[in-house]
């Protein structure tokens, strides 16, 4: 597995539907071929070997990549996927296609129709919680919702030098303001974050008082009546929004099984970061994930982005287990 991971890392970016990321998917179907599953690639790229028992029930991750990105973000899942099914003897591992830029390949696959009745995803943190509490894994229990769109100021633009203090309206400080009000809103709700990413100040002059600035917000939750919560106390109108979605119990407690065999302790975390999981889950597949820890503060898509191989070994055990209780 970790030659797997080392050899396609050597790819490089592998951008959805790129020729790099052609290649991992003919890579991993050797290794699917190798495992003594059969191939099958659909409509949209997506590539799946099922092992002839179970084959409803899917395991797997994707295999594209941010630009400059790590070795363990998606490949991680998809070699461990492989793994977990030749070792059950059960179930169908699989590799979608292009999930960083929006989940094309789940998305496309759970528009036909043609779906698993079960799906699980080992991934990566992503992120330093497990790291600072010392736990390897963890059962995600949610996929968070999101909500994008932007927030405006207004002031009185005027001559930098002869206007005085007393008696300006500066849009770029109100939105200064609104900017520290964002953060202590998604403070104040449990699980909620809200980050301000970009600030477009009109008219971008030097000597000239702002007039209206534009302040980029990203909103996250993880459960329906927070994230409602959440966009409420903001105020604002998403013109972007993707509604949290839980992590079905079944999955859920088939994973929790398997780390308690392990005598590990069960962390439990939502997920922040969009999955192929939460695609599939909002389509009706009774869904779950595994997380396992992220090293180097846990970073991701970054190529510092580190899982230390006992963590790995771990992991597929778990997965592999947990895929032949569920
Ligand atoms: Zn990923």
């Amino acid at each position: 597995m970790l030659e797997r991971l080392d050899a396609l890392y050597e790819l490089g970016d592998k951008i959805g539907y790129s020729p790099a990321e052609d290649e991992a998917h003919r890579l991993a179907r050797r290794w699917m071929e190798e495992a003594g599953l059969a191939v099958e690639v659909d409509d949209a790229g997506n590539l799946l070997g099922g092992s002839g028992r179970d084959d409803d029930v899917w395991v797997g991750s994707h295999l594209d990549s941010v630009p400059a990105g790590g070795k363990y973000d998606g490949m991680l899942g998809v070699v461990a996927g492989i793994e977990a099914v030749e070792r059950a003897g059960r179930g169908t591992a699989i590799a979608f296609r292009d999930e960083e830029r929006g989940c094309a390949g789940s998305r496309a696959r759970a528009a036909s129709g043609r779906l698993p009745r079960r799906y699980l995803e080992l991934h990566i943190e992503q992120g330093p919680v497990l790291l600072e509490s010392g736990r390897p894994l963890a059962v995600v229990t949610a996929i968070t919702g999101i909500a994008r769109g932007e927030l405006v100021t207004a002031g009185r633009a005027g001559h930098a030098g002869t206007v005085p203090m007393a008696g300006r309206a500066d849009a770029l400080v109100d939105a200064a303001e609104l900017v520290l009000r964002i953060r202590d809103v998604a403070a104040g709700i449990d699980g909620a974050v809200a980050t301000v990413g970009r600030v477009d100040v009109h008219p971008g002059a030097l000597n000239v008082i702002p007039d209206r600035v534009a302040v980029s917000i990203d909103a996250r939750a993880p459960d329906a009546a927070r994230f409602q919560q959440l966009v409420d106390a903001l105020g604002f109108e998403p013109t972007y929004r993707v509604e949290p979605v839980a992590m079905a119990p079944s999955v859920q407690s088939a994973l929790r099984a398997a780390i308690e065999a392990r005598g590990l302790p069960v962390a439990e975390l939502a997920s922040g970061a969009g999955h192929d999981a939460g695609i599939l889950a909002a389509a009706g597949v009774e869904s779950g994930m595994l997380f396992v820890r992220s090293g180097n503060g846990g970073v991701s898509h970054h190529p510092d982005e580190h899982t230390s191989d006992e963590d790995v070994a771990l992991a597929v055990d778990v997965l592999a287990d947990a895929l032949t209780r569920i």
